[in-house]
């Protein structure tokens, strides 16, 4: 292992504030010895650590430069650079699954059990709503990686009935899981619940339109965590408003933040949260970001190499 590495932090000073404490010690604890600053000359810069909020747009200077590190898990915002030819790792991170299976399995059991019918009462009108069995709801999950399959599990052990699509069929408990074009049609004719948790790429752009979108059984609830651009907006509102679609759940939006004269805001059956359904946790993150520079310095196959290929 060399000497001092010099870290580039090129984030923003919140960021900074967050991530500098938990970075410091978990380099400490990997048994490195870190330069870790937000100013470094650039040929003398040996890891990047990367988020699209920051001020990196041009990685042309770092020519010494062995990885890039993204402290975030989407790498769209990256992966067309071309001034980056250095390995790129994406963020795997516990603390990112488990929120996701939380804001997930919240916004699925919301839409189960018909809570806003039944909870949010403005009136005093005694109408039951009575939900099937969770075994009885079909809850489909588009994407099966790092956090669909964290999500998926859970709702399966939760006694959802899951199906799961992905590029490449997967075999995991308590899932029926599908691959490919025909794969989704199968999967979204049963959907009842559809949960969005690919990438960003060419192949996934668009991927809920006017014609997936007509494949739900009437009335499904769509909810994306994934990214904005995974749905065709106009043919989400048009689904909406034909009762197609019962309802839909939106966290990510093509801009973010969501203009103020978007008819997603005060949509009756849309709910908007504020990009909020996982955030990378510096603590337990801060040990993957660790951990990968140790593997490139000992010659280790970096964790979590984006396959710029595929596109995530
Ligand atoms: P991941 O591990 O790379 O998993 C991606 C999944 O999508 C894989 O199962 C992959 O299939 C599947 N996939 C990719 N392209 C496909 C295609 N064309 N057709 C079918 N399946 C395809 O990613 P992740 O870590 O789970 O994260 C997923 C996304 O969540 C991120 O890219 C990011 O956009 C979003 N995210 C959002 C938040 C938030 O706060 N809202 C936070 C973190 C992440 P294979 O398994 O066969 O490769």
């Amino acid at each position: 292992m060399s000497g001092v590495l010099n870290v580039l932090a090129a984030i923003t000073d919140s960021q900074w504030e967050a991530w500098h404490d938990p970075l410091t010690k978990a380099f400490s604890q990997a048994g490195l010895s870190v330069n870790l600053a937000r100013e470094i000359a650039p040929k003398h810069v040996d890891y990047i650590l990367y988020t699209p909020t920051g001020w990196l747009k041009d990685f042309t200077p770092y020519v010494n430069a062995r990885a890039v590190l993204s402290l975030w898990a989407g790498v769209e915002r990256i992966i067309d650079n071309e001034s980056l030819t250095q390995p790129l790792t994406r963020m795997v991170d516990p603390g990112l699954r488990e929120g996701m299976r939380d804001y997930v399995t919240g916004h699925v059991l919301r839409a189960h059990l018909g809570m806003d019918a039944d909870i949010c009462r403005t009136d005093s009108l005694w109408q039951p709503h009575i939900p099937p069995l969770a075994r009885n709801r079909r809850v489909a999950m588009l994407g099966l990686g790092e956090l669909g399959a964290f999500c998926a599990t859970a709702l399966a052990v939760q006694g959802f009935s899951v199906l799961g699509w992905s590029n490449s069929a997967k075999d995991l408990p308590g899932i029926t899981s599908f691959a490919g074009g025909e794969g989704l049609q199968k999967v979204l004719r049963q959907a009842e619940i559809v949960v969005l948790l690919l990438p960003l790429t060419g192949k996934t752009e668009n991927i809920l339109n006017r014609e997936t979108l007509a494949l739900l059984p009437k009335g499904a609830v769509v909810i994306n965590p994934g990214r904005g651009a995974l749905i065709d907006d106009d043919a989400l509102l048009v689904a909406l408003d034909k009762g197609q679609v019962g309802h839909a759940t939106l966290d990510v939006f093509r801009t973010e933040p969501l203009p103020h004269d978007h008819p997603f805001w005060g949509h009756p059956q849309v709910t908007v949260t504020p990009h909020i359904a996982s955030e990378t946790r510096p603590e337990t993150a801060s040990l993957v970001v660790a951990e990968n520079i140790r593997r490139a310095e000992a010659g280790e196959e970096l964790l979590y190499l984006v396959d710029r290929s595929v596109g995530y």
